[in-house]
């Protein structure tokens, strides 16, 4: 039985891995009642990360089974508590991968919560109240104010979905190395995405909006004319071609590493230019090779991040609204979920999976 309290009286129905296996089924728990902090939204779509995988096959060690996934959340405010002003019933809401943070460390004060030391997650945390979080794949959820944002008005609920984590996530570092809009006339930076999946491919598009020479760095030749055509990108390299990986040396001045597999940072290292950084934002169950002579000859900077704060969130999806940026998703409903996390696992997405939720019940 999972951890509740007797403020616990909302049933839902949800979808579950509840052992390694990572199969998902159908999965009845509760909710806490509506607090004065609280909205509840009824989720309309939520979108499969490659970290639903992560935890469902408890890759990190750290699953708590059953766990329900899902922090990439769309939906309908239903209810409001007293003390919320910003949000109201009918609002196109958003919840990605924050539940709960100390709200009083200097991290949260300063708007940076995903890094406050007590942070707990949608799914898989423990909620100050003690109980287990459950995310996104269920009819609705229980958020408190402080860790939800609006969706902007033209943007579809479903293609939103995904940058509540991989949007996000990307946008991040982008900001953090000043790179969300190109500085001034003229070209702006030469800027490097490894992996195109949910994150990269949400990120190529973060970098053309944002006026840069985006190159594709990808193990799958056929996601070079997509990644050309339909993304926008100006170049794209096959990282598993020596010679193509050779012919680029030295040419970027940022890099954005979304890969979710062990793989070693050296060849990608040396595409930078000197001073160059690269961020990694993919998470390998594995440590990954680091070897120091592209760091050292390069005088090159590795550096992590992850998600991003609330505020930084919601000006991430005003940014889309402004631009009209979404994700290129393929929609499923309850019953293809096993299928699609399958897909994933197997780099077969183009690029991201959106559960149908509110759609019509299914049979899994
Ligand atoms: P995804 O859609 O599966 O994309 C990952 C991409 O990595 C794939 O499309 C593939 O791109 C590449 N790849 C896969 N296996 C590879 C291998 N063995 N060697 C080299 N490249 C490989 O996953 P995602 O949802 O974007 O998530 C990516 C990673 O970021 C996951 O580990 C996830 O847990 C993590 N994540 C981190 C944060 C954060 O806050 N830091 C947030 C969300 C997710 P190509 O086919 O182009 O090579
Ligand atoms: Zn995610």
């Amino acid at each position: 039985m999972a951890q509740t309290t007797s403020n616990h009286t909302q049933n839902v129905s949800g979808w579950a891995a509840h052992d390694s296996s990572g199969k998902i089924t159908p999965y009845n728990f509760k909710r806490r009642e509506n607090g004065i902090n609280d909205v509840t939204i009824k989720i309309l779509y939520c979108g499969i990360c490659h970290t639903d995988i992560h935890h469902v096959k408890n890759d990190w060690g750290i699953t708590m089974y059953p766990v329900v996934p899902g922090h990439e959340i769309t939906g309908i405010i239903t209810k409001v508590g007293g003390n919320v002003t910003n949000l109201k019933v009918g609002d196109r809401a958003g919840v990605g991968c924050l539940a709960a943070s100390c709200l009083n460390c200097e991290y949260c004060k300063e708007g940076e919560e995903n890094y406050c030391d007590q942070l707990q997650f949608t799914y898989n945390g423990i909620f100050w109240d003690g109980s287990i979080t459950y995310g996104g794949y269920s009819e609705f959820i229980v958020a408190d104010y402080r860790y939800v944002v609006r969706v902007p008005e033209n943007l579809a609920m479903d293609a939103a979905a995904p940058l509540l984590c991989a949007g996000i996530t990307v946008y991040s570092p982008l900001k953090d190395n000043n790179l969300l809009d190109s500085p001034g006339p003229g070209p702006g930076k030469r800027i490097g995405i490894v992996g195109l999946g949910g994150l990269g491919h949400i990120a190529v598009k973060f970098g053309k909006a944002f006026g840069h020479h985006v190159t594709v760095i990808s193990t799958s030749p056929s996601k070079e004319k997509e990644a050309r055509d339909r993304l926008g990108a100006d170049d794209f390299i096959l990282s598993t071609n020596a010679d193509q990986m050779q012919l680029k040396r030295r040419t970027l001045d940022f890099i954005l590493d979304t890969v979710s597999a062990q793989h070693s940072l050296g060849p990608t290292l040396d595409l930078l230019k000197v001073k160059g950084t690269l961020v990694i934002v993919g998470a390998p169950e594995k440590p990954m090779d680091l070897p120091s002579f592209p760091l050292i000859f390069g005088k090159r900077a590795v550096k992590g991040s992850i998600i991003g704060g609330i505020k930084e969130t919601q000006d991430m999806m005003d940014v889309c609204g402004k631009y009209n940026i979404t994700c290129d998703i393929e929609v499923v409903n309850i019953s293809q979920i096993n299928e699609a996390l399958d897909r994933l696992g197997k780099n077969d997405v183009k690029y991201r999976f959106v559960i149908d939720v509110a759609g019509k019940p299914s049979g899994l």
